[in-house]
């Protein structure tokens, strides 16, 4: 049996433990330090930078670093998202706008504050944050409530870049931050911009599937250096300068260690060629598939949009067969999809209100079966039973997604031949009636 083929791998550099050694025999085995401090300049060298694209050809036609955004190194990408919110003045009581189509991540930080998620619905030539919907979300929320939505939080799902432009229009017109989730979307820029550096803050995860690993981390783009000293700060348990501990208000340990910035410091060395890979997947994927009547796959809607392809992802026609579709759903999952870790509660049915349609599930086990790890799009946060109360702005659009969308793999592990394996499994698995 081939070796399974994952949706995204780490995959190391082997620099990565010179920079750990360093740190071990400078005695540097702490959450601060300097890979921690190298690892953050590498990231705002990376960040800071804008490629001039030709307006004609979508060509790329130069380069500076016009930016000066400021990043601050953290123990993940969800405690990212709880600083900014924090930073954004978000309290108990508090409304913020995000999209729903997401990982929980995006909107668990703010029920952490005793704040309420307002779920955004998405477009669908991106799949994001549906900037139309935003705005009447806006204007209905103070309508209702008296107040003005605290933040917004547009996500770059799978690392697809959202409509940043009308966003930014709506969220300054309305004089609301905007916290860019783009866990998703390093390495992805908008009109040759990366995303992260639009708002007033920018999310970036470096957890172990992402477009590179900590092992675990994730940074904070900050608009100045001021609001980065803040966020450090809240980092750090909110210390004041006094020889002794002085709090005047309340911290949380959320700084990276200095050994997992040597990780990241070595992943910087391969991110470049990691985005090539992902982005040379996505259009071997759409070549092979491109004949197949009932997929489709999700590229880049428009000329400004430069997604990292994070993950590859395609939508099934509702109409297309899949062999065995009638036994999908007939089992109860005892353990992790993908043997994701942690998941240590026991699914009680089979089946929910909201599941992707059997064709989906079919062809996810008979991938399984051959050995290929693939995906549902995540489901919508409206949807999710622990956000039932939440308030929400809807179009249809991420439910529909849902239903017919799956992930496929993509990451720097995915060589040619796996490409072509995985299409022709697909391939083989769609019942012709013959
Ligand atoms: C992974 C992810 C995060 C959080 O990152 P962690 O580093 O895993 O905490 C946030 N938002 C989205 C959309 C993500 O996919």
């Amino acid at each position: 049996m081939r070796d399974r083929i994952y949706l995204c791998l780490a995959h190391m550099s082997g620099k990565e433990q010179d920079f750990i050694k360093e740190a071990f025999d400078t005695n540097w085995v702490v959450p601060m330090g300097p890979n921690v401090n190298a690892f953050e300049k590498d990231l705002e060298n990376f960040v800071n930078k804008r490629v001039e694209i030709n307006p004609e050809t979508g060509a790329t036609v130069g380069e500076e670093n016009p930016l000066d955004k400021k990043v601050v190194c953290l123990s993940a990408g969800t405690a990212a998202v709880h600083l900014a919110l924090i930073a954004c003045g978000v309290k108990a009581g508090d409304e913020v706008l995000v999209q729903s189509f997401t990982f929980c991540a995006s909107s668990h930080p703010i029920t952490y504050l005793g704040a309420t998620p307002v779920f955004i619905d998405s477009e669908r030539e991106s799949w994001n944050m549906d900037p139309d919907l935003l705005e009447e979300a806006i204007k209905d929320r103070i309508e209702k409530t008296g107040k003005k939505p605290k933040a917004i939080i547009p996500v770059a799902l799978y690392g697809m870049p959202y409509k940043i432009d009308r966003i930014m229009e709506i969220a300054n017109r309305y004089d609301i931050p905007v916290i860019e989730d783009g866990a998703e979307g390093f390495g992805s820029m908008f009109n040759g911009q990366s995303l992260g550096t639009f708002g007033e803050y920018g999310v970036l995860s470096f957890n172990g599937n992402k477009m590179i690993t900590t092992s675990g981390g994730g940074a904070l783009i900050c608009p100045d250096e001021e609001k980065a000293k803040e966020i450090l700060w809240y980092a750090t348990q909110a210390r004041e300068s006094y020889p002794y501990y002085q709090h005047e208000s309340i911290g949380y340990n959320y700084r990276m260690s200095n050994i997992c910035a040597g990780i990241g410091r070595g992943q910087m060395t391969v991110l470049d060629d990691h985005i090539s890979h992902h982005k040379h997947v996505q259009e071997l994927y759409c070549e092979l598939l491109k004949d197949v009547e009932g997929i489709t796959m999700h590229g880049n809607p428009a000329p400004e949009f430069d997604s990292n392809f994070w993950l590859c992802t395609a939508t099934l026609d509702p109409s297309l067969k899949i062999k065995g579709q009638e036994n999908a759903y007939k089992q109860v999952i005892t353990g992790a999809v993908g043997g994701a870790a942690g998941v240590t509660h026991a699914a009680t049915t089979s089946v929910t209100d909201c599941q992707p349609n059997d064709n989906v599930e079919a062809l996810r086990m008979a991938l399984d079966a051959a050995n290929v790890e693939a995906r549902p799009l995540w489901k919508p946060m409206h949807k999710q039973p622990v956000y039932r109360d939440a308030p929400a702005y809807l179009n249809g659009v991420s439910e529909d997604l849902f239903k017919v969308g799956i992930c496929l793999p993509a990451g720097p592990y995915v060589k040619e031949e796996d490409v072509r394996y995985i299409v022709d499994i697909i391939k083989e698995n769609i019942d012709t009636g013959k």
